[in-house]
């Protein structure tokens, strides 16, 4: 029996191991078409989180193709442990950024550090392994609801699995579908809102735990409150842990207590503060802030005006 089990648990961890890498693919294969030109240098190193997760931008020049810059000669610090908002008007560079850190690209000139270590020196699944992200449009794969989450750490218990779902209120939701846990998603399986696949996400990454958090906020999939609600669930999860927290993010009410929010335009960044002290400024973010709270006031008026 001994000598039957131990090649069968390496099978197990080869298994596992596979299915890891897969989900880290998906993830790529989300944020990018596949670039092969990134390559771990011989004698990268483990990143190691000397400062709890600093990410510094240094004189960063990037465009898809070579002569259309997307961000230009962009510095900016992300202080370790802290919420951080990144804002802009659409197509300024935002969601760039975050493909940048996670090495999905590299950069034309400058240079990206996290605790003071390049990324392009470190073991590339390290840095992986360190960044969670919930995407615009979290990947699912054609398998159960419980193996969906369970990427996220497949060292986890079926409890912990669980656990993480309740965290991020969709466990009584998963407990309504026809076969629980054991429900198909994906393309062939039950079809769930784009709030439902991004509460799986986040049950993901509450099993991964990882030190360094990106939420890329959908532009138009969920509706305001959805959004509200998951942000707010969010911040609960977050609430007493030292992460550094990313958010990318459209709708402004939804990062306003961050402590510290960045503004892009065009490639660069424009103005960093507070709400309060960029609403002080008067500058970009004022008036981004100032047209979003009149259309939402418009909105209201024209839910009110059909009541
Ligand atoms: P949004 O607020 O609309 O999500 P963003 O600020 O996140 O936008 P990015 O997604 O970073 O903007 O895109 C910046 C610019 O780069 C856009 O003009 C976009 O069209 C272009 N772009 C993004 N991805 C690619 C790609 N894979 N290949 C070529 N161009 C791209």
């Amino acid at each position: 029996v001994f000598q039957l089990s131990v090649p069968l648990n390496f099978l197990g961890t080869v298994y596992r191991e596979l299915r890891q890498s897969l989900l880290d693919m998906e993830t790529l294969f989300n944020l990018q078409k596949v670039n092969v030109s990134i390559q771990e240098k011989p004698d990268a190193k483990p990143l190691q989180l000397t400062k709890g997760g600093e990410i510094r931008f240094e004189n960063v020049t990037f465009g898809y193709y070579e002569d259309r810059p997307i961000l230009r000669d962009l510095s900016v610090t992300i202080p370790a442990g802290k919420k951080v908002a990144v804002v802009g008007p659409s197509g300024c560079g935002k969601s760039t950024l975050l493909r940048l850190l996670f090495r999905s690209y590299d950069v034309q000139s400058g240079r990206i550090f996290i605790d003071d270590q390049d990324v392009r020196d470190v073991k590339l699944d390290s840095l992986r392994r360190a960044i969670g992200v919930v995407p615009q449009d979290t990947p699912l794969f054609n398998d159960t609801v419980e193996h969906n989450i369970h990427y996220g750490n497949m060292n986890a218990s079926v409890e912990e699995v669980h656990e993480a779902a309740r965290q991020a209120h969709i466990h009584d939701k998963i407990m309504s579908w026809p076969h629980g846990y054991e429900t198909k998603v994906g393309e062939r399986g039950l079809m769930i809102s784009g709030g439902e696949k991004q509460r799986l996400a986040v049950s993901r990454l509450i099993l991964k735990d990882p030190p360094l958090l990106f939420f890329d906020e959908a532009t138009s999939a969920l509706d305001t409150h959805t959004e509200q609600a998951l942000m707010a669930n969010i911040n609960e999860i977050l609430r007493g842990k030292s992460r550094t927290s990313v958010f990318v993010a459209h709708r402004l009410r939804t990062i306003y207590d961050a402590d510290l929010i960045i503004v892009l335009r065009e490639g660069s960044v424009v103005e960093t503060g507070t709400h309060r002290e960029l609403m002080e400024r008067g500058g970009l973010y004022k008036e981004l802030w100032t047209a979003q709270e009149m259309s939402i006031e418009e909105e209201e008026e024209e839910v009110d005006g059909k009541e």
